[in-house]
C-alpha cells in the first residue's frame, strides 16, 4: 500500500503524468551525478536520449526528464513500434565534464536496468559517447554503423517528414504530387538538407533559411532553392512551412503572420504552448503535423537496430507515419479538435489496447 503523497514533488510528478521509475545514479569519486527517468513500458523497453547539461538544480534535471520520457512513450506509440519512453540527463558541462570513465561509469548504471532501458543520443552526447557506453551495456541504440548500428538518423528523420508533408497534403488538397508545391524549410541543418533533395527531386519549389549564411547558400545552391531571410519566412505565402531548426517557433506571434496552409517539420516541440498554440492553428485552419509523429524517422531506425531488422523493414517503418498522420489529421479535422491532441489520444488509446493483451 503506498503512503499519501505529501510534500515529495517528484512522486506527485510522476503519480501525475504515470511515469513508473526514476533513477538516481551517483559516484562521487568521477563526480557523475545523473537521473534516468522511464515513463511506460507497456509497449516494450524504454528508450531515451541521454542529454548532458549544466543543469542549475536538480529538479530542474529531474523536470527534464519527466517531461521527455514522457514524450517518448507518445512518439513510441503513435510510430506504432513497441518501444517505452525513457530519457536520461548526466548533469554537467559536456565540453568540460564529459570523459570515458564518467561515460563508462553511467553505462554501468544502465546495464543495472537490464534492458528496461535503452539509451540513445541527445544534446551533449555523441556517437562516440554511445561508443563508451556500449563498452558496459549493450543496451544502447543509434550506434555508428561500424558497431552494427544504424548509423545517422538524420536520414530517416527527414524521411519522415517528407512523408508528414505527403500526407498533409493529400488531406488538404486530395492529392499529395509534390510537383509546383511551394515549401518553405527553416533550417539547412543535417535533416533539413536530406529533406530538401526530396523535395527538389520531386519538382517542389523550395525556400530555405539557415541563421548560418554560408551554409543556407551552400544548400540553396547545391539543390536549386531560393535562399531566404529567416525572419521573413513567416510571412511567405507558401503550401508548406517545414521548421527543422529549433523548438517553440510556433507561437502567438509567428502564428499572427503566418501565411502558410501546412506546418510540417522535423524540430522537436515546435509549439511553444501546446493547448495555445494548438488551438489558434486549428481556428486559423492551419494543418499542422505533429512534430513527434512525422519526426519519428530517427526513432523508427533505433527501433529497427535493436530488433535487428534491415534497412527495408525501417523503410516500411517510416512509410507508416503517411497513414498516420492522415489518421491524425481526419481525427483533428472530425472531431475538431487540434492535431497535437489527436495523435496523443491515439498513442494513449494504443498504449491502453496494448495494456489489455498484456494482463
Ligand atoms: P542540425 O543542428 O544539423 O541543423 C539545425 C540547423 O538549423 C543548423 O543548420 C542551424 O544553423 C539552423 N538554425 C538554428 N537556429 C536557427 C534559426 N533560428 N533559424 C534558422 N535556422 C536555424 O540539426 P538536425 O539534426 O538537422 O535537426 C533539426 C531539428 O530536428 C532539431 O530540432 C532536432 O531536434 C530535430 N530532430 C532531429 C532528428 C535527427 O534524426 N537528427 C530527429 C528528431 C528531431
Amino acid at each position: 500500500m503506498s503512503v499519501p503523497i505529501k510534500d515529495n514533488s517528484s512522486f506527485k510528478l510522476m503519480a501525475q503524468f504515470g511515469h513508473q521509475k526514476l533513477v538516481f545514479c551517483n559516484d562521487s569519486t568521477l563526480g557523475l551525478q545523473a537521473i534516468i527517468a522511464i515513463h511506460d513500458t507497456t509497449l516494450g523497453p524504454a528508450i531515451g536520449g541521454v542529454r548532458m547539461l549544466p543543469y542549475q538544480s536538480v529538479d530542474e534535471a529531474i523536470d527534464d526528464v519527466l517531461r521527455l520520457s514522457r514524450g517518448m512513450t507518445y512518439k513510441a506509440a503513435v510510430a506504432g513500434v513497441n518501444l517505452g519512453g525513457g530519457n536520461a540527463a548526466i548533469i554537467g558541462d559536456h565540453r568540460t565534464q564529459k570523459n570515458e570513465a564518467l561515460l563508462r561509469r553511467f553505462g554501468q548504471f544502465v546495464e543495472q536496468l537490464s534492458g528496461t532501458f535503452i539509451a540513445s543520443l541527445d544534446i551533449g552526447t555523441t556517437p562516440k559517447d554511445m561508443e563508451y557506453l556500449h563498452m558496459e551495456t549493450d543496451h544502447v541504440a543509434g550506434l555508428p554503423k561500424s558497431l552494427g548500428g544504424s548509423g545517422d538518423s538524420a536520414p530517416f528523420t527527414a524521411k519522415g517528414v517528407y512523408y508528414g508533408i505527403k500526407a498533409s497534403l493529400k488531406e488538404l488538397y486530395g492529392n499529395d504530387s509534390l510537383a509546383g508545391r511551394t515549401i518553405a524549410v527553416q533550417g539547412a541543418g543535417n535533416v533539413g538538407e536530406h529533406l530538401i533533395a526530396m523535395l527538389r527531386e520531386e519538382n517542389a519549389k523550395v525556400y530555405v533559411s539557415d541563421i548560418v549564411e554560408e551554409r543556407m547558400a551552400e544548400v540553396a545552391n547545391k539543390y536549386k532553392a531560393v535562399a531566404v531571410s529567416n525572419n521573413n519566412i513567416y510571412e511567405l505565402e507558401v503550401d508548406v512551412y517545414s521548421p527543422c531548426a529549433l523548438g517553440g517557433i510556433i507561437n502567438k506571434d509567428t502564428i499572427s503572420k503566418m501565411r502558410c496552409h501546412i506546418i510540417a517539420g522535423s524540430a522537436n516541440n515546435q509549439l511553444r504552448n501546446e493547448q495555445e498554440d494548438g488551438q489558434l492553428l486549428l481556428d486559423r485552419k492551419i494543418l499542422y503535423a505533429p512534430d513527434y509523429l512525422i519526426n519519428a524517422g530517427g526513432l523508427i531506425s533505433c527501433y529497427s537496430e535493436i530488433a535487428g531488422y534491415g534497412a527495408s523493414r525501417t523503410a516500411v517503418l517510416t512509410e507508416n507515419i503517411y497513414e498516420a498522420t492522415r489518421s491524425v489529421l481526419r481525427k483533428s479535422i472530425d472531431e475538431n479538435v487540434p492535431s497535437y491532441q489527436a495523435a496523443n489520444q491515439m498513442a494513449e488509446s494504443r498504449i491502453a489496447d496494448m495494456r489489455k493483451i498484456k494482463q
